[in-house]
């Protein structure tokens, strides 16, 4: 049995968490299984790693960005694989270069091409833990890339994806998957299983504890993926292609607060001009979010679209220098905003699930900026300052408490 087990930032932020991870793993090993560790930075390192950068220079080259970055993962393998041998047990720590993790050229931001397995099975073969970084790997110069925060939990599928590994543990600070983040929404609860597409929705729209990426993969590949607690051994969430029915209209609430409205204001009425617009915008690979277009009047119309916060200065400054070509009057924008979503297969079928929402933001005096949906979503923009009161309000109304 082969298993990938992947920890988290506080799950090894010091001496007695990476001896904690390392008496798990021991359990495992003794058992006979083999064992391939993914690690996140200890505690917090990366952000103190980014600070430290930024100290430096406001605005780090990104190459030389992740090249610090990949210090994070590194210090915390090599401390792990001293653990081990403090205990006796065979382990070898292994960076993305010595693995090799084949990724796109993109610095912060690169995806996962390919992953070479001979070490690793030599590795393993020699009745090692094999533990590997988290969260980085190597372009095609042979230069160090990151594939995004958070994105060990990344790593972690794509081994076991490449590894036909059982099953592809990811071991963190919470139990498992919550119907909401169980720091801002006290009643949520945990879930026993969720399904990939539910799953890889609230990823995406704010539920931080998994890489969407990560369940993109795992759905792709049918990788059997568990979230648990590093602390406890309480059963964890099963995330999986088809789930039984629990009768459940939604599954569960997120809210993503990293998230600018931009709106381009006076443009003419005419074909071409979106096109011409996101175009734009693509052009600086910069992800576009929510897409509302007002109707036509008197000749104009104008577009409002959302983009990542960190991403926005980028994306006014473009607009504006094109505001002429585009034949625009006015460009405005608002990052005090958050996306509010619910995701979940049951309302495919049902009706008025998003009335309901929409109704309960109303007795909570909440303005809704924007909307969007899916089969199995309902997205809505608000103002920063009320996400945590729509989140609970919403999760009260779908009945998702304990
Ligand atoms: P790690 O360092 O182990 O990767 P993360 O901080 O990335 O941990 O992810 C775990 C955190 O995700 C939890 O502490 C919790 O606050 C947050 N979280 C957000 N949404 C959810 C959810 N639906 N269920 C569980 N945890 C969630
Ligand atoms: N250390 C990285 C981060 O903080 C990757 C991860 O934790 O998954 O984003
Ligand atoms: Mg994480």
């Amino acid at each position: 049995m082969l298993t990938v087990k992947k920890f988290g930032g506080t799950s090894v932020a010091d001496k007695e968490r990476i001896y904690n991870v390392a008496r798990r793993c021991e359990k495992a090993y003794r058992r006979g299984e083999s064992l391939i560790v993914v690690l996140s930075a200890m505690g917090k390192q990366t952000d103190v790693l980014i600070d430290m950068a930024k100290e430096i220079n406001p605005n780090p080259p990104k190459r030389e960005l992740d090249m610090l970055l990949t210090t994070g993962e590194q210090t915390s393998v090599a401390l792990l694989a001293m653990a081990f041998d403090a205990m006796g047990i065979p382990s070898i720590s292994l960076n993305a270069y010595q693995v090799a993790m084949h990724t796109t050229r993109v610095h912060g931001n690169a995806r996962l091409k390919r992953i070479d397995t001979d070490r690793i099975s030599h590795e393993l073969e020699a009745k090692r833990i094999v533990i590997v970084t988290g969260f980085q790997g190597v372009n095609k110069y042979d230069d160090y890339t990151t594939l995004g925060r958070g994105g060990s939990d990344t790593t972690a599928v794509a081994l076991a994806a490449a590894m036909h590994a059982d099953v592809c543990e990811i071991y963190t600070d919470v139990d498992g998957v919550y119907t909401a983040d169980p720091r801002i929404v006290k009643k949520a609860r945990k879930m026993k299983e969720i399904s990939y597409d539910e799953m890889l929705d609230l990823a995406t729209l704010g539920a931080g504890v998994l890489h969407n990426r990560s369940v993109e993969l795992a759905k792709k590949y049918s990788v059997p993926l568990v979230v648990r607690s590093s602390l406890n051994d309480s059963e964890g969430t099963v995330i999986k292609e088809a789930t039984k029915v629990e009768g459940m209209l939604v599954s569960g609430v997120a809210a993503e607060k990293n998230a600018t409205r931009i709106s381009v204001i006076g443009l003419e009425d005419k074909p071409g001009v979106a096109f011409r617009l996101f175009d734009l915008i693509a052009r600086a690979q910069i992800n576009v979010d929510m897409i509302l277009q007002s109707i036509g009047r008197d000749g104009s119309k104008d577009i409002s679209f959302t983009v990542p916060e960190d991403v926005a200065d980028e994306a006014i400054k473009i607009l504006e220098d094109n505001k002429a070509s585009l034949g625009a009057d006015k460009i405005d924008f608002n990052k005090n905003v958050a996306k509010v979503s619910i995701v979940g297969t049951g309302m495919m079928s049902a009706p008025g699930v998003a009335a309901r929402m929409f109704e309960c933001l109303y007795n909570s005096r909440i303005n809704i900026n924007m909307i969007s949906t899916s089969e199995i979503r309902v997205t809505v923009l608000i103002n920063e300052k009320d996400t945590e009161r729509a989140m609970i309000a919403i999760h009260d109304e779908f009945g998702l408490e304990d």
